[in-house]
Parts: structure tokens; sequence; C-alpha cells
């Protein structure tokens, strides 16, 4: 079943040629095997599948009607809810925090029939872009455990990269589904922001926050977005749009791409070598390709760096050992609850956030950092406009580079320099795939990103699909 795609994989449910218990037994027995080395898994949630799997068999030989992701295995980022289940968003804060309700994303996998397998690692409250900050253990990438997942959801990216699962979710701030999915060879997908909803996600920078899905394939990513891309009343920025319908096409013709070349001047030779590659694949496919100016994409990161830390820092002050979570034992007076409980519980990193945050909105601050970066996010928001005036889509790296090595980036600002290339979809609400394109020198997977503009998600995800069948460099990782 691990060569299979998820639907693929429904259908063979479908015939009765397999059956969900059987899936749902396959699937766990390759997490026990793999997952203590990958770190893919924070907690397996074997009991839920196995009673969902019985479920799913007994409805089908009873002829009832069937969901679009009937047994289909699906992992689900452990900063989104499920009812009745432990989410810890990779920290010690909510080790035992218990989820009271379902995310809606979630209960949309459910509700078609996906057989959720449990809830997978994270770089704590989704900071980072190696994995390495999750407070437990890191989670390793299947195509070489030496080398980071990447983060934030590299825990789903490795579980789908391994085939542990062939479905999962992830959440994307800043790159976090999409630079995993490059690091481990898969197809990775950051809605239109407002596309997914957000309500029972934990939030992280609640104005660039989207969940989006981790698939082996494009058609795979565009199924659980028909499931999961709908308008939700619980989330004030869903967007009021009923589900699309993902037809997916093999060609590109007659379509713009715009590139950036100017921006990505510098780019490590390996990496473009590659993308001149991919260019070449749109080419041969119809496209025509167009040099356009996003120079202004350079004061990304900076942005992304006040605007993310100062929602995070306000995010993050429902965690005061009082209403969530950990409460320190230490503390004897009120104010020692909240100073101790969030001391004990974060992380070095999202410390670091919480008081980056707080001094970009600190009074005498905010119109030096604040106000500025809401000024240039402005800039950036507007270059893309100009830009898609030109062009139906621009394509550029997922990434710098293959996945580095764990334990090789220490200095901060340097890991934050990883995300140049994701930073600026988030900050203009852009959907933006990323879908493998080949493999460095290491053998590590690479892969392009294709951005779209906003609620062109159908158009984005068929461009990829497009690429996709014609560049055809697939496989599994090795030993897997
Ligand atoms: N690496 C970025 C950060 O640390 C993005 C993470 C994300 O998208 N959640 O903020």
């Amino acid at each position: 079943m691990k060569e299979w795609s998820a639907i693929q994989l429904r259908d063979a449910f479908l015939k009765g040629e397999v059956k969900a218990v059987e899936i749902a037994q396959y699937f766990l027995k390759r997490i026990e095997e793999h997952n203590e080395r990958l770190g893919a898994f924070l907690n397996v949630l074997g009991e839920r599948a196995m009673a969902k799997a019985e479920q799913l068999d007994r409805k089908r030989a009873q002829k009832k009607a069937l969901g679009k992701l009937a047994g289909v295995p699906i992992a689900i980022k452990d900063n989104m809810h499920i009812a009745g289940e432990i989410t810890t968003c990779g920290s010690k804060i909510l080790e035992n925090y218990r989820a009271p309700f379902n995310a809606t994303a979630v209960r949309l996998l459910e509700e078609e029939d996906g057989l959720l397998l449990g809830k997978t690692n994270l770089d704590e409250f989704a900071m980072g872009s190696s994995n390495e900050n999750s407070a437990f253990f890191p989670a390793k990438n299947p195509w070489n455990t030496e080398c980071v997942s990447g983060g934030s959801s590299g825990g789903s990216a490795a579980a789908v990269a391994a085939r542990l699962s062939l479905l999962a979710t992830g959440s994307d701030t800043g790159g976090s589904v999409r630079q995993p999915a490059s690091y481990c060879g898969l197809v990775g997908y950051k809605p239109t922001y407002g596309r997914v909803s957000r309500y029972g996600l934990v939030a992280y920078g609640s104005s660039l926050d989207q969940i989006g899905p981790f698939a082996t394939n494009v058609a795979d990513a565009a199924l659980m977005m028909e499931v999961i891309g709908k308008p939700c009343p619980y989330d004030a920025t869903s967007l009021q749009l009923p589900a699309e319908i993902y037809k997916l096409t093999k060609d590109l013709d007659g379509v713009q791409i715009g590139v950036p070349y100017k921006f990505l001047d510098g780019l490590n030779p390996e990496m473009r070598a590659n993308f001149d590659q991919s260019i070449e694949v749109m080419k041969e496919l119809g496209a025509n390709v167009i040099d356009i100016d996003l120079d202004v994409l350079r004061s990304s990161i900076a942005v992304y760096y006040i605007l993310a830390t100062a929602e995070a820092s306000t995010n993050l002050a429902r965690f005061d050992g009082v209403r969530f979570g950990l409460r320190s034992k230490e503390a004897r007076s009120l104010e020692e609850v909240y100073e101790f409980s969030r001391r004990e519980g974060f992380g070095r990193e999202v410390k670091r956030r919480i008081m980056l945050g707080t001094y970009v909105l600190s009074a005498g601050f905010q119109d030096a950092y604040y106000k500025k970066a809401q000024k240039v996010r402005t800039l950036i928001i507007n270059a893309f406009e100009t830009a898609f005036a030109h062009c139906d889509a621009i394509v550029m790296p997922t990434t710098t580079g293959g996945a580095f090595q764990s334990g090789s980036i220490s200095d901060p600002v340097e890991m934050y320099l990883q995300d140049i290339f994701t930073i600026p979809g988030n900050l203009a609400g852009l959907p933006c795939v990323s879908v493998p394109s080949g493999y460095d020198e290491q053998g590590m997977p690479l892969g392009l990103q294709i951005i779209g503009p906003q609620m062109c998600d159908v158009s984005v995800l068929q461009y990829s699909y497009a690429y996709e069948q014609a560049n055809n460099i697939a496989r599994l990782p090795e030993g897997l």
C-alpha cells in the first residue's frame, strides 16, 4: 500500500480490494517500525484509527455512502485539535492539555471518512524551520536521518515521506508546509489566506496562519483541499466561498509564468540549475516565461519577524498557568504563577519570539517597528498585485537548497533566513504550492514553488499538476 496514492488506496477500499482494518493495521505497523528512528509522530492514535476502520468496513458492508477520504490514512500536526486527544503544540507547557473540541479541518477530514492515525511532531508552537525546536525530540528526514525534516511541520512531512501515512495536515505561517515538503520530497500546499478555517488551530501569527495538506502527489493534495477548503462560521477570516472542485489538466498552454530573476540573484548554483530545468519543463508544456520585478521581497524576513512575533506575543499570552496547561508547582503568588509557569513551560525560541514581539509592540517602539513593518507588508502585497497584472503565476524555488544537517545552524538569524522564498506568500496571503523538482548532489529532494493570485487555488494546483506529470521524478526514500 505504500506505493499507492491516497486516491488509489481509497478506490481500492471502495471496490472492496482492501479492508479499512487492513489499511489501519498496515500503517500502524509501519509507524511502529519506523517512528522511533524518525520521530514523526508525538502521539499515535491506534485505537481510534482501528475503531474508525471497523466502522468504515461495517458501513461498506451495509452499502452505506462513504466519504471522499474513505479509508485514507491521515496524520494531524499536533497544533490542531482532535476532540478528546492531547494537543501539545510541541511544547512542555501543553504536554498534558486535552482538546475539548475538534478543529474544523479535523472535523471535515473525519466527516469524509479519513482514518486519523495520530498527531505529528513540530517545532514548539510552530516556531522554527528544522523541527529542532520541538520540546520532545526532532523529526528526522526520511531521506537521510542526519538531516532535518524541516519546520515547523517536519513531523507531518516525515510521516508522509516515509509512508507512515499518505496524507497529513500542516500549518504554514512562514513556510511550515512548503519548506518541509520540499526537504522531504513531497507536495505541500498553502492555500489562499482564509480558504481553510483556522478554528481549532492553536494560533501563532493569526494574520499569516493557514492549514494545508502534505501529500505524495498533487492530485491527493487537491483532494484534501476539496474536503477542508470550506467556509466556517467560527473563523472570522474564513472566506465565504463554496469548496472548489480541482480539475487538474496536463498542459500549461499559454500560461504566463513570472520569474523574479533579480530577486533570485545569488542563489546557490545547484538550486539554480535545478530551477532553470524546471523553467524549461514549463516552457515545453506551453508556458511563456517573463521576468518580473519583486525586489521588495528582500524585506520579507525583517517584516515577518516583526509581525509574526508581535502576533505570537499576544497569542501566547493566554498560556499563563491558570487557564491552559502547565502550572508551576513552585509558585507562591499569582505573579509567580504567571512567571514560573511560562519560564518552565516555554522553550528558548518561543521565549525569544515573545520578547521580540513584546518589544516591537511596546510604547515608543511601535511606530519604528510594528507600524513600519505593516507599511512594508502593504508594499509587498502591491508588488505582487503589479506582477500578477502581467502573469498568471510566479515561480521560484521553495528553499535555498536541500535539507541541511541537523545541528548545523545554531544562529537564530541564520535559521530565519532559510525562509526567504516562502514568507512572501504568507505576507500577501497568496496560494502557494511546493512540488518536488529534483534532487541535490547528496540525493536530497528539492522543490519548486508556484505562487498564484489570491483565490486562484485551483489554477495553482493545476499548474503544479502539469509540471509534476511532465517532470515525473517522485520516488520513495531508500530503505522505506
Ligand atoms: N520558520 C518560520 C518561523 O519560524 C515559519 C514557521 C511556520 O510557518 N509556522 O516562524
